[in-house]
């Protein structure tokens, strides 16, 4: 039996996976059992930041092994409260709580705004507005979240309470928003949802309305955040400050660990036994997270995004030109869509067998997230593949 079909008998059948099966990775590339090198356009969903087998973080994380690898979050460890400090003051949030996934994040996000109204209301009847072709994760309250039908519809009752708006529609908010509105979540760049990029002009709108009606305004930069976009947080673009931000992905860069972080009052909404979690922000995670901001910084690695991601732009952007059948390039810094008008499905195979690496968002649309460390010939080798399988085709 190949390990595919291994994998069959022994996992849920959960995922669709390919007929790959990797051994290892180094920089920018990943080798499968057979020793084939696949250039990595992907990083694991827009996880693995710095590549592969980085050697600073090998190193830290080596080091946290031999020595203290869980305590509970009774106790502190100085290597946690150290991530958590290098995280709230690089991304401008006061307190923070660390999970083990996005999905968690959102969730406790979810808990912290509804704390937050139950303290100003004595009820529980909140309600919550997010967006259609949004992804905040598979949990039932953050799948409720999700604004994908197909992923829900199996599994209710799900939570109540949510509303689904109209991605960079301001009067689709504003119709519901009532009394009862708790918190509006957002990513500012959807990545399961097709790379759509919020407008600026909304964002400062939906800030404002959030402000007037003291609604919690939470982005979920889980993918879109840590650097990806080109800045630390996608909302340093918009000259705005979130009341609560969800990370994880690129924030362990590996590593799983996620986050909430909260500003003002309504980081002072949760009380000891309104939330807990058994692992979230051990030293191995704070280690994790500590050793990716000392990375960033010590590389320059988001102003090296800001400018690869340019690079890359202007090449997606000469292939959307040269093309009829790409409709257009959507997104920002290293998180970058290109929208064809038939599905990719077919692409992304081919592109296996040629050693590359990417995958979809929805049917037609090509998801690129490579590690921050790609320089110009990585793009070059990208784009001249992708035009090779298209040429086949
Ligand atoms: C991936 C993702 C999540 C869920 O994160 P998990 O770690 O898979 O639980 C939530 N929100 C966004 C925007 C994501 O991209």
């Amino acid at each position: 039996m190949n390990y595919l079909e291994q994998s069959k008998e022994v996992f849920l059948h959960a995922y669709g996976r390919y007929d790959i099966t990797m051994d290892h990775g180094k920089g920018v590339y990943l080798y499968d059992v057979n020793g084939k090198k696949y250039l990595d356009f992907y990083s694991g969903i827009g996880v693995n930041s710095f590549g592969h087998a980085y050697p600073l973080y090998v190193e830290k994380m080596q080091e946290q092994l031999t020595k203290v690898m869980h305590v509970s979050n009774y106790f502190n460890t100085v290597v946690s409260i150290d991530a958590a400090k290098v995280v709230c003051e690089t991304i401008g949030m006061d307190k923070i709580f660390f999970t083990n996934s996005g999905t968690e994040a959102t969730e406790g996000a979810l808990k912290l705004a509804r704390k937050y109204y139950y303290l100003k209301h004595q009820k529980t009847d909140s309600e919550i507005i997010s967006f259609h072709q949004s992804f905040h994760g598979r949990s039932t309250g953050a799948l409720r979240l999700t604004g994908n039908e197909g992923y829900q519809k199996a599994f209710g009752p799900l939570i109540d309470g949510v509303h689904h708006a109209i991605l960079n529609d301001i009067e689709s908010v504003k119709t519901l928003i009532n009394e009862r509105t708790c918190a509006i979540i957002l990513e500012p760049v959807q990545g399961e949802g097709g790379l759509t990029v919020c407008k600026k002009e909304f964002i400062l709108e939906l800030r404002q309305l959030c402000t007037d009606h003291d609604i919690v305004f939470i982005f979920d930069e889980v993918q879109s955040g840590m650097g990806r976009t080109g800045t630390i947080m996608t909302y340093k673009q918009f000259d705005i400050t979130p009341d609560i931000v969800c990370m994880a992905k690129g924030l362990g860069a590996g590593f799983p660990v996620g986050a909430f972080a909260a500003n003002g009052a309504i980081a002072d909404a949760l009380q000891p036994g309104d939330h807990g979690t058994t692992y979230g922000g051990n030293p191995m995670a704070g280690m994790a997270v500590k050793t990716v901001f000392e990375i960033l910084e010590k590389e320059n690695l988001v102003e090296h995004v800001a400018l690869i991601g340019k690079y890359l732009e202007q090449e997606l952007n000469k292939l959307v030109e040269k093309y009829d059948c790409i409709v257009e390039r959507r997104g920002l810094g290293l998180m970058q869509g290109l929208v064809f008008d038939h599905p990719v499905g077919d692409y992304i195979k081919k592109a296996q067998a040629k050693g590359l690496i990417f995958v979809s968002a929805g049917a037609n649309v090509i998801r690129l997230l490579p590690p921050f460390i790609i320089e110009e010939a990585h793009v070059d080798q990208f784009v001249s593949i992708l035009e090779e399988i298209m040429k086949e085709a």
